[in-house]
């Protein structure tokens, strides 16, 4: 059993107040370490100024430029013994930054996965096989801790090897994985190479899809090929991890953990906070964390809290998916374009296979994109007049919705590069 109901179904009013508790010693925690005793002498400001949640709009944000400019241990609030693990961003955006954990730290961070995967339906009885890269990223060994201490039996497969993991899968009955999206799709094909049917022949229940943005299509895909739940997973390695908010049954929007963080979003370029419903940057503090609290980080994802109260009881606020990060975004021909809106209506069209890749390349003063689409490997039999149909049917439909026109190439599967990691969905020429 791992449903903590107290906390999970706590009033708004009592969350608010233990949020502020938390705060209060965390403020104190955080005045530690160079970082944050700068910024406070700076602004004239004490921990203990921290009256109500509101005064916490007196602290500047801090930006992922911060945390590179003071790397390694400018952040650091407890003297280095206390620490027993490090991780690392991905690194792609730049510099790779380092996040450091005492075992209080830890432990809050796999009773957050815990909870998570709980919450999604996953209990001591499941087989959880974790797909994902045990190292510096923080998607392997955040859940894998999360799992044991639920109870679950783990194989920490980690990712790639596709065949055994198929083979994993069949021999010890497992009931619920941990992927990142794209290689779920990548996988689908490796599933009809070999012959074996998820739905019919393993007992797969449930996915864990997370660590890169994805569309409700790509959602829809992965359930109805592999007969499963795909439950969305958000983190950061500057929140911890994965565990910061994720999708209960309802799969309606993700709970963010507001005993562990306090949530705004913020307009990205006033930095003027919005209110619930709109669509901003998502900004956090951390809550329970010692080693290394971060005040107001600036997330650079784009997402919106959903107003209402969701039937499933928890008091936790839910974000709506990743729209992308704000760096993410293209402006082509003036118009602001995310992956993940070429992502979602790719995926809406029959014949499409699970990877693309756009590249944006510069002729003169005109920009281009060009998109490389792999498609089912019947289009390249016998009469090339579907393929070509499909091609202009695929051009019609991205033109609808980003309103440019895009060269659309169209390949057969497999032959666009894959990661075991975070897909990487565009490739910009145009630097000059
Ligand atoms: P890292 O800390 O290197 O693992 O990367 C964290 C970043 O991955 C986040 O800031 C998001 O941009 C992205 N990310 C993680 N989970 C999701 C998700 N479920 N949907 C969309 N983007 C995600
Ligand atoms: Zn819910």
């Amino acid at each position: 059993m791992f449903w903590e109901k107290d906390i999970e179904t706590i009033s708004r009013d009592q969350l608010k107040a233990l949020q502020l508790e938390r705060l209060q010693k965390t403020t104190e925690t955080a005045v530690n370490s160079p970082f944050y005793r700068q910024l406070f002498k700076g602004k004239g400001l004490a921990p203990h100024d921290f009256k109500s949640l509101d005064d916490l709009q007196r602290i500047p944000m801090t930006t992922k430029d911060d945390l590179r400019e003071e790397w390694p241990y400018g952040f650091l609030a407890v003297p280095k013994e206390e620490i027993v693990r490090m991780h690392s961003s991905s690194g792609t955006t730049g510099r790779a930054i380092v996040i450091f954990h005492t075992q209080s730290d830890l432990d809050s961070w796999t009773n957050q996965l815990a909870r998570c995967m709980y919450m999604a339906g996953m209990r001591k009885m499941d087989v959880f096989q974790n797909m994902m890269t045990y190292a510096l990223f923080t998607g392997g060994l955040g859940f894998h801790y999360g799992a044991e201490k639920l109870g679950a039996m783990v194989i920490p497969s980690g990712p790639g090897n596709s065949k055994r993991q198929i083979q994993l899968m069949q021999d010890f009955d497992t009931t619920a994985i941990h992927i990142i999206p794209s290689y779920a799709l990548h996988l689908t094909q490796v599933f009809e190479e070999v012959g074996v049917d998820p739905k019919k022949d393993t007992r797969l229940k449930m996915a864990f899809i997370g660590a890169e943005p994805h569309s409700e299509q790509m959602r829809e895909r992965i359930e109805d090929f592999y007969g499963i739940k795909a439950f969305n997973s958000y983190g950061l390695s500057e929140m911890s991890g994965p565990g910061v908010s994720f999708e209960c049954t309802c799969q309606n929007g993700m709970h963010i953990w507001e005993d562990a963080y306090i949530v705004e979003i913020v307009n990205p370029d006033t930095m003027e906070p919005l209110p619930d419903g709109e669509t901003g940057e998502l900004v956090m503090t951390t809550l329970c964390r010692q080693g290394m609290p971060m005040l107001r980080y600036r997330t650079k994802d784009l997402t919106r809290i959903i107003p209402g109260d969701c039937p499933c009881g928890r008091t936790h606020r839910r974000i709506e998916r990743i729209k992308g990060r704000s760096d993410d975004m293209m402006i082509l021909k003036g118009v602001n374009i995310f992956p993940i809106q070429i992502e979602k209506k790719l995926m809406e069209i029959p014949g499409v296979g699970g990877n693309f890749l756009i590249m944006l390349e510069r002729k003169g003063f005109n920009d281009d994109m060009i998109i490389k689409v792999e498609v089912e490997r019947e289009y390249f039999t016998g009469d090339l007049k579907k393929l070509e149909s499909l091609r202009k049917t695929i051009i019609n439909e991205l033109k609808s919705d980003i309103l440019i026109t895009p060269h659309v190439d169209l390949v057969e599967p497999n032959s666009l590069p894959t990661t075991e990691g975070k897909a990487k969905r565009v490739i910009d020429n145009r630097k000059d």
